[in-house]
């Protein structure tokens, strides 16, 4: 059966935008197999812990609706799935890795490893471990663990050879041994490093596929030793390419948010960043841009992602989520923009307002960036009221118009619309400039849904005291 998993550290506000990618290929490959997706928390790099990480990676992951079968939250067969609940296990086979010749203690001090490192650079060359403890004999290794000097255990890369693997997306990737690093494997303070974590509980916990960032890839030889090293079957590879600011730099804060909890805060819909990080890398057979999760599921190819870096834009995901925002009823939109904010506007009133701005609407939050007015009384200011115009050109349009609506029995789009018209063939102004005065005098912006909408969602009373209260403020 297909057991696939995403990894996280818990080091960041949320989970990070590329790991919701990897997240996402990983559930639908899941899914297209009838297998697992589970998660499992790599939180043994104890200096980059961020505190409440955890707990919003795995919310975000419902929220997404990415939902998982096996969890630290929820258990599942091969708990626990939090690699800190798990550190007897890794330390028995860092030794079992030693008994079986592939890996050594080494007592290196920092001091020593840095010196080390600086020797090389000034060499010219890349710094990595010299390999010295490796020749230390049985006696000696026993002494020391006997003295309690504190020690690491490393991997023993073969010096020669070849190290090969078959990416399902990128075909046969060769690495030399000679140049693969005799990599940490258990810390000295008893913790796995990455490397010795990840391999052993994607054996345990029985993972079929490992997909995962390019990032990756250089990572792998040195698992595939490990797995070789302890007779255990090797999983299938997949290295999904890294998502790119328009730049082609890697994506980075610097460019665009890559919290998933600014997407969610802004008003991003799930299904919507979904389909967008679906495009990544990935065309549907039909070239449809605008397609759900179950489709996804039923058409991916994983060996078909491109490996070209993909470019996340912005824009293009506003655009997006706009598409998925007009595809809901109102009502139903309705609601969800009465939850998003907390129950704050009615949600009567949001329904009523939300038929005049969806067009435009991106993302829930515009919602309250265009809507803002119908709520609170507009901070009108005078000097934009005017606009270069003098006082009578802007109060005799706007007292001829309250006159006349004033007298209006019914207070519809249409007859409010015609009045405009007429003010402003009466008094020999161009429509569009009379009703830019409307707009502010009513708003306090200069762009705003349809005007006489606008004042019949606002009702008479409304309407009236706004274009007064306006009127007063150029007196
Ligand atoms: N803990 C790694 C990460 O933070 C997991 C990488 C992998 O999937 O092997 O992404």
């Amino acid at each position: 059966m297909v057991r696939v998993r995403i990894a996280p550290s818990p080091t960041g506000e949320d989970l990070h935008i590329g790991n919701v990618y990897t997240a996402l290929i990983n559930f639908a490959f899941a899914k297209q197999n009838k297998g697992k997706f589970l998660i499992r928390i790599e939180d043994t790099d104890r200096t980059r812990l961020v505190s409440g990480s955890e707990e919003r990676i795995l919310d975000s992951l419902c929220w997404l609706g990415l939902a998982y079968d096996e969890g630290p939250d929820i258990g599942g067969p091969y708990a626990p799935y939090r690699q800190s609940d798990r550190l007897k296990i890794y330390k028995n086979y860092a030794e079992e890795l030693v008994r079986v010749g592939a890996a050594y203690y080494c007592f290196c001090d920092t001091k020593t490893l840095e010196e080390m490192r600086e020797i090389q650079q000034k060499r010219g060359e890349v710094p990595r471990y010299d390999q010295r403890c490796r020749s230390l004999k049985n006696e000696e290794i026993r002494q020391k663990l006997k003295h309690k000097t504190p020690y690491v255990i490393r991997l023993k890369v073969p010096q020669a050879g070849q190290t090969k693997f078959t990416d399902l997306i990128r075909g046969e990737i060769t690495f030399e041994n000679g140049l693969i690093d005799d990599q940490v494997l258990l810390k000295s303070d008893g913790f796995p490093t990455y490397h010795l974590g990840v391999v052993t509980d994607d054996h345990l916990m029985k993972i079929t596929h490992i997909i995962r960032a390019e990032e990756w890839i250089s990572s792998t030889p040195k698992h595939i030793l490990i797995y070789k090293a302890l007779g255990w079957e090797l999983p299938f590879f997949a290295h999904l390419p890294l998502l790119r600011n328009p730049d082609h730099s890697k994506l980075s804060k610097r460019h665009n948010p890559v919290w998933l909890s600014w997407y969610r805060e802004q008003g991003y819909l799930p299904e919507a960043i979904l389909n967008y990080l679906a495009l990544m890398g990935w065309a549907h057979p039909e070239a449809k841009e605008i397609f759900t999760l179950e489709e996804f599921i039923k058409k991916l190819k994983l060996e078909k992602i491109q490996t070209t870096g993909p470019v996340f834009d912005l824009q293009k995901l506003d655009w997006v989520n706009g598409v998925y925002l007009r595809q809901k009823p109102i009502r139903q939109l309705a609601k969800q923009i009465f939850e998003f904010y907390l129950k704050k506007y009615p949600e009567e009133k949001i329904a009523q307002i939300l038929p005049l701005v969806v067009e435009r609407m991106k993302k829930l939050t515009d919602f309250e960036n265009f809507t803002d007015f119908f709520f609170k009384k507009p901070a009108v200011d005078p000097t934009l009221l005017l606009s270069g115009k003098t006082k009578e050109e802007v109060e005799t349009p706007l007292n001829l118009f309250l006159f006349k609506i004033d007298k209006l029995k019914s207070w519809k789009k249409q007859d409010l619309e015609k009045e405009g018209r007429g003010v402003a063939k009466e008094l020999s102004l161009k429509d569009g400039d009379f009703f830019m005065i409307l707009r502010i005098a009513l708003t306090g912006k200069t762009v705003t849904p349809p005007l006489f909408e606008t004042m019949k969602v606002l009702g008479k009373t409304e309407t009236l005291d706004r274009l007064q209260v306006s009127l007063g403020k150029i007196k």
